[in-house]
């Protein structure tokens, strides 16, 4: 089974790398807040999700409750990931599969989509009906391989090259 993550709010930048790379991550920063963070986060892995914190109280609470855990002590995003991976085992391949604001999985655009790929103003004209798009239809957000996503594989690579060296 794939892993499924539930993350705090401290962990924006990680959330979206996970999600980057086609992982399935509820955030605590996903709900309005009315209930204690903590009981959020816990509930949340319930479903069947490990839990990625910093936070020391919610990781004692977890570990007594004997919920599924991975504590992240970096502040750094990238080696944040490289805890998860130490932690779970993930694979570090970017993919264009997830919705990185609101973790939905996105569609390929097709050709009806492209009055709405217009309007969006990031999105650049030049580019429609030339290369792919994928289209978020919870929010709306409109993605494609742009130059930012040469950005995303390099990071990845440099990240899997570190952690080959680590292993030999
Ligand atoms: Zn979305």
């Amino acid at each position: 089974m794939v892993v499924r993550f539930v993350v705090d709010r401290m962990l924006g930048k990680l959330t979206t790398w996970l999600r980057l790379l086609g992982y399935d991550v509820v955030s605590a920063s996903d709900f309005d807040l009315s209930a204690e963070e903590d009981d959020l986060l816990l509930n949340l892995t319930k479903e069947g999700r490990i839990l990625l914190t910093r936070d020391r109280a919610i990781r004692s609470k977890a570990e007594k409750q004997g919920m599924p855990i991975c504590f992240i002590h970096s502040d750094m995003a990238i080696e944040q990931l490289e805890e998860v991976y130490s932690c779970c085992n993930i694979q570090l391949e970017p993919k264009i599969s997830r919705c990185t604001i609101c973790n939905t999985s996105i569609r390929k655009a097709r050709a009806e989509d492209e009055d709405a790929l217009r309007k969006k103003d990031y999105v650049p004209d030049r580019l429609i009906g030339t290369i792919d798009f994928w289209v978020c239809d919870n929010c709306g957000q409109v993605y494609w391989e742009g130059s930012h996503w040469d950005n995303i594989r390099k990071r990845m690579d440099e990240l899997k090259k570190k952690l080959s060296l680590k292993i030999l």
